[in-house]
């Protein structure tokens, strides 16, 4: 047997799986179990193998850097602490990490905010052989909260994370398999109906009911917001970020992507190829608007349009006269644009995850039929692209800040050209046509981009809005 391993009175601990590189512990082999600290716990996942995620605040002067943990729970259980009083706690099981030695032990999470020491270190995870010696401090060398300081900012996740995805389609394609991939992951995703989200719109605590209930905290949110709900659906996506989750999109993101108007002058002031568009509201200027354009065939499209219901071809002079007409007199928003002929009915989307993209397919509209929508009769259908179209798709989601997009482009003589970009777009369509697993794709980024530990910034004092943006904890 080798040398005897000794225990201090404290020790410095590590916590690699909870992804917590320094702990002050205290060892007291008076105590039973083993405490650390923990607020906002909250346990998810499915009943027979459920999670707990927790806040942790490692540093006990410095209670605003907070790492999100989360752990498999083993147990709930009553614990009596040092004051007499029992309490029910969360039991997870994980490695703990001290000088050379790592073993796994049992931890009870508790609130030890007005403790000296953020754990507890109990009989039952000290091992046979060893031996705690009480006149010592860190026997196995010291660590620094520094380590935190230095954490790696984009260091994935090992973590189970909780995952809300914002539809109202909880039993469409897209929704069940980013589902079942985050469940393949380790992770769980739980569909939230935008409709049902109410607000609490408070400085101190920002919460989101549900169903009248509120809702616990998420690491990540997949906005998957349709067009009918714009701006609520936004509105919880900002309430989301405000508790602390990370949002795939972020909201103003989406804002932009949607308002097909400001999308196009955002795109075309990053010098994106698009079809020459015109838009105007004083009724006096069709045959304008025409001449912008370059005169029929041209383009008409409702601001509003998804699915290529509000876009009509109009071939000749006299017909767009009229379809303009006919729009202004229903008081629509519309677009005017150069009709892109050498398309032949068909476009190209470009899955773009992370500035890349990740997948593409041709979209081939009916006999006779301009639009390519699948909606319309369109068919999906494999295709290379090129590297110029790779390249287009990238700089429209990156202009626009899209970290997800599906950028829809038309083939034309003079290069691609971008038609929109969708900040939800949908998985069945591509990831059937392409034979790519483009979900798992999507949930690899957000374990990439999910937060780790949140600080203070920097060189600044404390204002009230960084207040603000950390939760409060209840
Ligand atoms: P929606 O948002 O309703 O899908 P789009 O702008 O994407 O509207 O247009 C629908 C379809 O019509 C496109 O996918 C494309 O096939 C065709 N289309 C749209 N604009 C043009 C254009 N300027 N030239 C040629 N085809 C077009
Ligand atoms: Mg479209």
């Amino acid at each position: 047997m080798s040398d005897t391993f000794v225990l201090g009175w404290e020790e410095w601990a590590a916590f690699p799986d909870l992804g917590l590189p320094a702990i002050k512990a205290k060892v007291d082999t008076g105590a039973r179990t083993s405490a650390l600290h923990a607020v906002a716990i909250e346990p998810f996942g499915p009943a027979n193998n459920p999670q707990v995620r927790f806040l942790m605040h490692p540093i006990p002067d410095q209670p605003d850097v907070e790492v999100t943990c989360a752990a498999r729970a083993v147990d709930r259980r009553e614990v009596i602490s040092s004051n007499g009083e029992a309490e029910l706690r969360w039991v997870i099981q994980t490695h703990l990490k001290i000088g050379e030695r790592s073993w796994p032990i049992e931890l009870t999470l508790t609130n030890r905010e007005t403790m000296m020491y953020r754990m507890l270190l109990g009989r039952v995870a000290i091992q046979p052989d060893m031996v705690v010696n009480p006149t010592v401090s860190c026997a196995q060398g010291e660590l620094s909260y520094d380590l935190y300081r230095d954490f790696p900012r984009r260091k994935p996740v090992k973590r189970p994370l909780r995952i809300a995805i914002l539809t109202r389609e909880p039993n469409n394609y897209s929704s069940r398999r980013l589902v079942e991939a985050a469940m393949e992951r380790g992770h769980i995703a739980e569909p939230i109906n935008t409709a049902r989200c109410t607000m609490a719109i408070n400085a101190l605590s920002p919460a989101i009911f549900y169903d009248g209930r509120k809702l616990d905290r998420y690491d990540a949110v997949i906005p998957r917001i349709g067009a009918s709900m714009t701006n609520y659906g936004l509105a919880v996506l900002r309430q989301f970020e405000l508790t602390g989750a990370y949002c795939l999109n972020a909201p103003d993101a989406i804002g932009a992507s949607r308002d097909k108007l400001y999308a196009h002058q955002v795109l075309a002031r990053a010098g994106i190829g698009m079809p020459t568009t015109a838009f105007a509201h004083s009724p006096k200027d069709t045959k304008n608007l025409i001449d912008h354009v370059g005169g029929s065939p041209l383009v008409v499209k409702l601001l509003e349009s998804t699915q290529g219901r509000g876009v009509v071809l109009a071939e000749t002079k006299k017909a767009a006269e009229s379809v303009i007409d006919a729009f202004r007199g229903l008081d629509a928003n519309f677009i005017v644009q150069e009709f892109v002929k050498e398309a032949g009915g068909a476009d190209i989307r470009c899955f773009v995850v992370g500035g890349k993209v990740v997948a593409a397919m041709k979209r081939q509209g009916a006999e006779g039929e301009f639009r390519s929508n699948l909606h319309r009769g369109g068919q999906g259908l494999k295709v290379r692209i090129t590297k110029e179209e790779r390249a287009a798709a990238v700089k429209a989601a990156k202009a626009l800040g899209l970290s997800v997009a599906g950028v829809d482009l038309l083939r034309a003589d003079s290069g691609p050209k971008i038609l929109e970009v969708n900040s939800s777009p949908g998985l069945e369509g591509i990831e059937s046509t392409s034979g790519k697993d483009v979900t798992s794709m999507i949930l690899e980024y957000i374990e990439n981009h999910v937060h780790v530990v949140r600080k203070p910034k920097p060189r600044r004092k404390p204002v009230v809005s960084e207040e603000i943006l950390r939760p409060s904890v209840e």
